[in-house]
């Protein structure tokens, strides 16, 4: 007898030995159907492995990220098979799955694979995904799975193959194809309906430049055509919102090799864009009684060993600055936070004075390998909109809480609408990883749990993702094209008021230590525009925008009435441009839309006459022509309505 635990603890017994398929079939049909993968006890196994003993099995369909993976790495097996009838005499490497597809690793022995070649690979590849052929997997001899890669003059599969220890070793075969694999597949070929080529790159053997260069083949695959296309409909207008193209179509920002690798110039459209998100959070902090601070860009040495930072960051980071006196050494600053610990530090507090709540948009640095750099999202110099809250343990509660609603305004204004929040908790069964006292954590953790309840997040609790020094809450948030990104992380912190020693006078006359809480609702301004750039494909709330508004001229006569509206509009504090060129209306208009430009006002002869301008909206809408009053009007109310109130 075989005892099956499911995930939802249901127990079932079977007489002889079962494979997934076995149990899947045993509870309906439908789900047979679709269990492409499965985990016994924790580890990956074959959908028609026997499963020998008693244990836990979860089974997984196309919908979870484990049988997403399957399908792609059998797919792979494919593709594999496919390159080597096209091109006979390639040799195979390493074809792993990926986050999206996956990609083999190839060796070819003359010619190049290049874009004109895909439709054939994915031709090759469906014909034999047709032919259902089952992947099935068997144990080698180390000295066969040997001569099996020597015999065909591989000596990549040989290198994988002497670093395995016999009795491991295992093939999986479909079809005619056989590869050396660990294991994890769909059930058959025929399950892969959609494959798609991606794109090609170089690829050094083992990621070592100094061993051969193979050519890297990217790919993708879907149980439904229908998938397929929806997937690569995403992938243009990820590209046609790519932050780097948008920013600088907008001129928001540019890089310079001259300044240097990951550190991003912003131009004055950028410059003036950033200003006005820092405006509007700052008025929203000093709302909530945030006082702003400003610290310097380089700290002591001792500061971040103090911190714990250079522990963290020293070694691959930027280096130690010295200056003519020996032994004195700076760092860029990684972190505002042990600047503010020492702002705090400056004077005695009592409990009655505390919270104290620092902001500083600070910028900080640090070095990341230049292969990991991206745009605005992985840079070397970044400013946060960072503020540190300095609390008594009672005070938790309503802190937490007031940072979640700074939270929510900042994302409702920019139009963010869906996100969930984690709140990452301790490991219970590891007690002795974390800083700080037992009940302290307790009723931290509670204060987050009840704030999220309270402010009606939809949330979710991570055991065992807290850090070591305090539990926390993260907002990810989900844009425009379903791309996840984690935002505005609220942390709490019981270890840096420890290595700062910060303590405040409780109302027994005794000194206390404080609690910290890290807060950035952007994260840093750098990413976060990134991210609102590729969520509203550079279509900014009206409130953010660069320019609200252009006058069109319809010819050099109506230039005058023109420069008239320009200048009401400027009155009326409404940010407008003029094109005066002397190209046709059509023209501009088609710039104008380029630009993202949210309002394009025509100005001509009736317009003139009736002191109107002919209002048309960014994508066609033509709202006719009204008066500048009216035009105030409609900008303000829109606004109003995306500026959420705090
Ligand atoms: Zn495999
Ligand atoms: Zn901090």
């Amino acid at each position: 007898m075989i005892k099956i635990t499911l995930p939802d603890g249901s127990i079932k017994d079977f007489e002889k030995s079962p494979s997934p398929m076995d149990v899947a079939k045993s509870i309906s049909e439908g789900l047979a159907r679709n269990v492409i993968s499965a985990k016994f006890n924790g580890t990956t196994v074959e959908t028609v492995t026997p499963l020998q003993m008693d244990g836990s099995l979860v089974l997984y369909t196309w919908k979870d990220k484990e049988g997403k993976t399957a399908f792609w790495h059998s797919t792979s097996h494919i593709v594999a098979q496919a390159l080597e009838e096209l091109y006979p005499g390639i040799k195979l490497t390493i074809g792993p799955a990926i986050d999206n597809g996956f990609y083999y690793d190839v060796d070819l022995p003359e010619g190049s694979i290049s874009e004109k070649d895909f439709q054939k690979i994915e031709q090759k590849a469906l014909e034999i995904a047709r032919g259902k052929h089952d992947y099935k997997m068997r144990s080698v001899s180390k000295s066969d799975a040997l001569r099996f890669y020597k015999d065909q003059g591989n000596e990549y599969k040989v290198e994988l193959i002497e670093n395995l220890d016999d009795g491991t070793i295992t093939f999986c075969d479909h079809d005619t194809f056989t590869d050396l694999c660990r294991g994890g597949h769909i059930p058959n070929t025929g399950i892969v309906k959609a494959i798609k080529i991606l794109s090609v790159a170089g690829a050094y053997w083992r990621g070592d430049e100094n061993n051969t260069q193979l050519t890297r083949v990217y790919g993708i695959s879907f149980p439904k055509q229908k998938e397929l296309t929806e997937y690569l409909q995403l992938l243009e207008e990820a590209k046609k919102r790519d932050h780097r193209k948008l920013g600088k179509e907008l001129e928001l920002f540019t890089f310079s090799q001259k300044v240097g690798q990951g550190l991003p110039l912003w131009l004055p459209k950028g410059a003036a864009l950033r200003e006005r998100l820092e405006q509007f959070l700052k008025k929203a902090q000093k709302k909530a009684g945030y006082e702003m601070v400003v610290t310097p860009h380089i700290g002591q040495k001792e500061l971040y060993v103090t911190s714990g930072h250079y522990a963290k960051y020293g070694e691959d980071s930027f280096q130690p600055i010295n200056t003519p006196k020996e032994d004195e050494e700076f760092l860029l600053k990684p972190m505002n936070c042990p600047h503010h610990c020492e702002i705090y530090n400056a004077r005695p507090f009592s409990y009655r004075e505390l919270p104290k709540r620092y902001a500083e948009f600070g910028t900080v640095y640090r070095y990341e390998q230049s292969g990991e750099l991206h745009g605005l999202t992985r840079v070397r110099g970044f400013t946060q909109d960072d503020a540190h809250i300095f609390c008594t343990p009672d005070q938790l509660d309503t802190e937490f809480k007031n940072v979640i609603d700074l939270s929510l305004y900042v994302l409702g204004s920019l139009g963010f609408e869906d996100f969930t929040a984690q709140v990452s908790i301790r490991d219970l069964n590891n007690p002795d990883k974390y800083i700080g006292a037992a009940d302290n954590w307790d009723k931290a953790e509670q204060a987050i749990i009840n704030a999220a309840k309270e402010k009606g997040l939809d949330y979710i609790i991570e055991s065992g993702e807290a850090a070591f020094y305090g539990p926390k809450l993260d907002f990810m948030v989900k844009d425009a094209l379903g791309r996840n990104w984690q935002l505005g992380t609220i942390q709490v912190d019981y270890n840096l008021p420890e290595r700062f020693d910060l303590t405040y006078k409780g109302s027994d006359n005794e000194l206390h230590r404080p609690i910290m809480i890290h807060r950035a609702p952007f994260g840093s301004m750098e990413r976060f525009i990134a991210l609102l750039l590729e969520h509203t494909g550079g279509n900014f709330p009206l409130w953010l925008i660069p320019e609200q508004a252009i006058v069109l001229p319809v010819s050099e006569k109506h230039e005058k009435y023109a420069e008239k509206v320009l200048k009401s509009l400027e009155n009326n504090e409404i940010r407008a441009l003029i094109d005066s060129r002397n190209e046709t209306v059509g023209k501009k208009i088609r710039e104008a839309e380029m630009n993202k430009i949210p309002f394009m006002l025509i100005v001509g002869e009736n317009n003139e006459k009736a002191k109107t301008i002919s209002v048309r909206k960014h994508g066609g809408e033509d709202l006719g022509a009204i008066t500048i009053d009216q035009f105030t009007n409609l900008v303000t109310n829109e606004i109003n309505s995306t500026l959420k109130s705090f």
